[in-house]
């Protein structure tokens, strides 16, 4: 019996020593409901909260009034509609208990009904009714990158606002398109004429700069399993696009050759400092649902970036192009990510390619197989020439 007993423990403790999710209960649409926790943590700070942010059915859900004070954004409840406007520098997000609609500006998103605001009714540390709402998207919504660890169930937002002072672009402004728009940074909408141009002149051969994403100590998105990091596979890509590039006799630069970190506001750093006409950040996604898949490409768009003088989305959007075609994964589309460190602060064009999800089984093992890889740097490459060959003169 002792014997059994003591295996018995041993088992406990074994199982215990694996990272799985605490679960608790919670009395979510009038139904006893089982969730995992989830920890959240702002630019590596524990969110501060007593009340656990928790995942039912894919997305993270974190209490309304812990998340918008710790992100800094302002929070307005209507009652009577179980609606909530929160407000972040130029964001205004509205969303209503229960409903998959949500308005950004005015403008109508639906979101996936694992991610629609909730109301929870938490038994500890006490009794009480909390308001909830989807971390991913708000967070997003704002410009925030978020990573999901798997292996611990911890959600991170990065939302480092500081802007470091680069020089401002010297560039010809031969052809030029006048543009305004508004500075909406002072508290009187002030009119700026912008000048933003289609193309780059570019004296002579052009300057890539391709970053591997993460690096080091920052492993980036790690797959279920706890095998595949998403520093080790950018780096694989990065570095066979590389390679691809120099066979072609273009000027290629990585911001990492090695598993080393380097500090996130050093990239569009070096992109400055050599100069690049082109800056390429590739990374791979990750959701705190199995389901997501595809591609998607982030650009910084020129009109709202001071310290842009030439239009961003072409590249972006060749780039996505190119990626669908050579791999047949869902297209998620060029999108504006207009807060990414990487791409706010280079000069120069910029863009950051999600080239697939970890958290997904299926295209975790794509993106590890070789000739997936393949599929990939083609579509890259053929994405960079045929920007370079359309825009840059
Ligand atoms: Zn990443």
């Amino acid at each position: 019996m002792k014997k059994v007993f003591s295996l018995l423990s041993l088992l406990l403790v074994l199982s215990s020593s694996r990272v799985y999710a605490e679960s608790f209960n919670l009395n979510i649409d009038g139904k006893n409901t089982n969730v995992n926790e989830v920890n959240v943590e702002i630019d590596g700070q524990q969110l501060n909260t007593d009340f656990k942010a928790y995942t039912a059915s894919g997305s993270t859900l974190v209490p309304i009034r812990e998340i918008t004070e710790s992100l800094g954004a302002k929070v307005d409840w209507d009652a009577k509609t179980k609606s909530a406007t929160i407000t972040l520098s130029e964001k205004i997000v509205k969303l209503q208990i229960d409903s998959s609609v949500v308005y950004v500006n005015g403008d109508k998103v639906f979101v996936d009904t694992s991610t629609m605001p909730k109301f929870a009714t938490y038994s500890f540390p006490r009794k009480e009714v909390k308001t909830m709402v989807p971390l991913r998207f708000l967070s997003e919504t704002f410009g925030y990158e978020v990573g999901w660890n798997g292996d611990k169930y911890i959600a991170s937002v990065i939302t480092k606002k500081e802007e470091k002072k680069v020089e401002s672009a010297s560039i010809d402004f031969s052809e030029k398109e006048i543009v305004k728009y508004e500075n909406k940074s002072e508290s009187k909408k002030e009119e700026v004429k912008k000048f933003v141009s289609k193309k780059i002149k570019s004296d002579g051969l052009v300057t890539i700069l391709l970053d591997a994403g993460h690096g080091g100590s920052d492993s980036g998105a790690v797959s279920v399993d706890g095998k595949t990091k998403e520093k080790e596979l950018t780096l694989e890509i990065t570095k066979k696009l590389n390679d691809k590039l120099l066979e072609n006799g273009y000027d290629v630069h990585m911001t990492r050759e090695t598993d080393k970190a380097v500090d996130l506001y050093k990239r569009p750093e070096i992109a400055n400092d050599l100069g690049a006409e082109i800056f390429l950040s590739i990374h791979i996604n990750s959701s705190e649902n199995s389901e997501p898949s595809g591609i998607e490409v982030f650009y910084a768009p020129a009109l709202s970036n001071k310290l842009k003088e030439v239009e961003q989305s072409p590249l972006a959007e060749s780039l996505q192009k190119s990626l669908i075609k050579e791999t047949g994964a869902i297209s998620r589309g060029a999108k504006a990510g207009g807060r990414l460190v990487v791409l706010k602060n280079t000069k120069n064009v910029a863009a950051l390619a999600e080239l697939g999800f970890i958290s997904n089984k299926k295209e975790l093992d794509l993106m590890k197989d070789e000739d997936y890889q393949e599929k990939l740097v083609n579509g890259l490459y053929n994405g960079l020439i045929d920007y370079i060959d359309n825009y840059v003169e």
